[in-house]
């Protein structure tokens, strides 16, 4: 049996950081949440603004061209406005959010802090369905109502956040989803909504809620042979959290992933050895804001693991 070696990704550069604002901790506490965010997962705790700012002058020094925020929810983060506002000084940023605590107040900040920046103010809303009985049984009961009303406060706000999605039906049906959700958003003002559709990383609660990878799903040192690194968001990018600085969103809570203390620290290279990287591999352009390439990768994948990856599940036992 061949053995399998992982491949090491040299950081080229940090073009984009990402801010664990909330930590693991989120009002939901939804069933595909890959790292298992909830009200009482204290794993990560919200990065306030003191915490915050050393790593953001650190980021100018490194050239850092982008900034995400994300959690948990971001909105709980009591510092979040004046972390928005000092980000929005140096760079464009780009907030991942459940929508559901939003409220016109908020918006109204958000859209003064838009205005008020040469930098552009992004919102991400995940929904997972298009209506209460495709969204709440993974979200939870209630928040398909509460992230629409979230949406169309945006939108009258001068927003066009970009709805994404999770995957959780056969991929032949997504063009009748997007169809469904475009009708759905069309009826709250959202004429030309920008969607983007994920599909699901196995771990976390998604692994409960569905199912884990399968043995074979890994990255090896041979599938990067001709593959275009640039796919995969940990080639330029780091996430900072309270505990310090890890190699990207999706592993921000898995031990091996923390790099260090500060971005120098951070400026290393990653061996790709979590079956999620699988996942990115795959799709790529998971985390960006496009909302094209990672779709339409996706649409030409398929239930069946890769070629890639047939020797690999051959080889194992
Ligand atoms: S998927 Fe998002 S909204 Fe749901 S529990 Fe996780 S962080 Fe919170
Ligand atoms: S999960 Fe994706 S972004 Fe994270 S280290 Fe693996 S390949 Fe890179």
């Amino acid at each position: 049996m061949s053995k399998l070696s992982f491949p090491f990704l040299p950081l080229t550069t940090l073009d984009t950081l990402w801010f664990q604002v909330a930590g693991t901790l989120c009002n939901l506490r939804c069933h595909h949440c890959f790292i298992s965010c909830s009200p009482e997962n204290h794993t990560l705790g919200l990065l306030r603004y003191e915490q915050f700012a050393p790593h953001l002058e650190e980021s100018v020094r490194h050239g850092v061209k982008e900034y995400y925020f994300t959690g948990g929810e971001p909105f709980i983060n009591p510092d979040i406005f004046r972390i928005l506002e000092a980000t929005l000084a140096v760079g464009p940023a780009t907030v991942l959010t459940n929508a559901t605590r939003l409220s016109e107040e908020k918006v109204a900040r958000l859209a003064q802090l838009r205005d008020a920046s040469i930098y552009s103010l992004e919102l991400r809303v995940s929904i997972d369905g298009f209506s209460p009985e495709t969204n709440d049984p993974i979200r939870g009961e209630g928040t398909f109502a509460m992230a629409m009303s979230g949406v169309q406060m945006l939108v009258a706000g001068g927003f066009l956040p970009i709805i994404t999605s999770m995957r959780s039906w056969p991929i032949q049906d997504d063009d009748s989803f997007l169809a469904e959700f475009r009708a759905r958003l069309a009826e709250i003002g959202y004429l030309h909504p920008r969607m983007k559709l994920l599909p699901s990383l196995k771990i976390g609660q998604e692994a409960e809620r569905d199912h884990g990878y399968e043995k074979y799903e890994f990255v090896t040192e041979q599938m990067m042979v001709g593959y275009d690194e640039s796919l995969l968001l940990c080639h330029n990018s780091r996430v900072v959290s309270d505990k310090g600085v890890h190699v990207c969103p999706i592993l921000v809570d898995k031990p091996d992933a923390r790099l260090g203390s500060t971005l120098d620290d951070a400026m290393q290279g990653y061996r790709l050895r979590h079956q999620a990287c699988s996942t990115c591999y795959t799709f790529g352009a998971l985390c960006s804001n496009a909302t094209g390439s990672g779709m339409e990768a996706a649409r030409q994948s398929s239930a069946e693991p890769p070629a890639h990856m047939e020797k690999w599940k051959a080889a194992l036992p």
